[in-house]
């Protein structure tokens, strides 16, 4: 086996048209940086059902537990939506976030200058963004239990536990943490620690790990509502934000919002360290299977193909040449070279997915 392994799921609709554009640059890495990647394609989500009647193979889970790094494209479409809720597309990734135990989930808010214009904010606020939410997975009030809705005094009651435990809060803390080392040694952990006993420990807990291990990041505190304000006031204050499940949920979605455009966005979701020293890993972009544009060659590659820059960054230690890419779509978008959803200038010609594809490439092949 290769000292590099990856498991490619591109999934349904926009899915298997953005990787295929991953694996050109895949390729690329593999031929012109010598970068050995053994790839594995497996199907998830409707195709997998369509396949084998479940939206993930036993099979390709157990692979899943095995390589370094997943890279998946996007999951569902109508043809799915009367499934039965067990074997709906998306079942096949929290199938996967939840075996793997990714309770880490990285989504970087950066803002590329060529696009600072279709932030919903001044471009002098977000021009020269690069913040980190670092968003708790795997527990937290989605999880909690008890849970459910219940017949009490007469009438129907909505119940879900908001629950946290140290060593949940510790780990989460820790790659937020390391994290920050690798970039501007900053940490703003967010909670309500005013309203909620499990925000009180939170805060106490990342200040422990802090304390102990990490004293050479700053750290500070905030309470999540102030968090959002502050997000959408001075984002740039920020470098690594830690937070929990739900809060995480709604503030990587703002920050996402900062930036502009979905086919942008990133993330990756990570595990503890498996016996080689990497951690388990799954990269997949922000956005869904994008029904309404697929099959037509209209869609963003970049939030695939930044994706698989997290890996490269997070799963390889190989950070000179995620920088490398990074900067290969950010001249791509400077130029002018950009499809339909980052073109705001009526009659401009919008690139197509393998166009945008063949011109990061061709910025990787100016790099060298
Ligand atoms: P979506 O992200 O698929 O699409 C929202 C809008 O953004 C659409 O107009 C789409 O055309 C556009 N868009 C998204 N990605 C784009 C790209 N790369 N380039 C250009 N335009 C892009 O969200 P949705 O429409 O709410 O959901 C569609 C399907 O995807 C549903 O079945 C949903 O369940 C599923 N979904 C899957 C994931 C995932 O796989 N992680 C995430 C969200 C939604």
């Amino acid at each position: 086996m290769s000292d590099r392994s990856l498991l490619v799921l591109p999934g349904d609709g926009i899915g298997p048209e953005v990787m295929a554009e991953v694996l050109r640059i895949v390729e690329w890495f593999r031929d012109r940086r010598n970068l050995d990647f053994e790839v594995s394609e497996d199907l998830v989500g409707g195709c997998a059902y369509d396949m084998h009647g479940t939206p993930l193979a036993d099979a390709t889970m157990a692979k899943a537990q095995e390589v370094d790094a997943v890279l998946l494209g996007a999951v569902g479409g109508p043809k799915y939506d009367a499934l039965d809720f067990s074997v709906k597309p998306e079942r096949g990734l929290l199938r996967l976030r939840k075996e793997m135990d990714l309770f880490a989930n990285l989504r970087p808010a950066q803002c590329f200058d060529a696009l600072a214009d279709f932030s919903s904010l001044k471009r002098e606020v977000v021009a020269g963004l690069d913040i980190m939410i670092v968003r708790e997975l795997t527990s937290g009030v989605y999880f909690g239990e008890p849970r459910g809705i219940f017949e009490e005094g007469g009438e129907r009651v909505g119940l879900n536990t908001q629950r946290y435990t140290e060593s949940e809060i510790a780990r989460v803390a820790r790659a937020a943490f390391e994290l920050a080392r690798r970039r501007g040694n900053r940490v703003c952990s967010m909670e309500k620690a005013n309203v909620m006993e499990s925000g009180v420990l939170w805060r106490d807990v990342v200040q422990e790990v802090h304390d102990a291990d990490y004293a050479d990041v700053e750290l500070s505190h905030m309470y999540a509502d102030a968090g959002a304000m502050q997000l959408t006031r001075w984002p740039r204050q920020f470098d690594v934000i830690v937070t929990d499940n739900l809060f995480g949920d709604l503030l990587s979605d703002l920050a996402a919002m900062l930036t502009g455009s979905l086919g942008m966005l990133p993330s990756a979701s990570l595990g503890a360290p498996m016996a080689n020293g990497r951690p388990r890993a799954l990269y997949e972009p922000v956005h869904g299977s994008a029904p309404d544009i697929a099959g037509q060659g209209k869609a963003n590659p970049c939030a695939c193909i930044l994706s698989f820059a997290m890996a490269l960054r997070y799963s390889f230690d190989e950070r000179a040449e995620a920088d490398r890419l990074e900067r290969a779509v950010e001249s791509v978008l400077a130029k002018g070279i950009r499809s339909a959803d980052l073109l705001n200038v009526q009659g401009a010609t919008p690139a197509s997915t393998q166009a945008m594809g063949d011109a990061v490439i061709e910025e990787l092949d100016a790099s060298l």
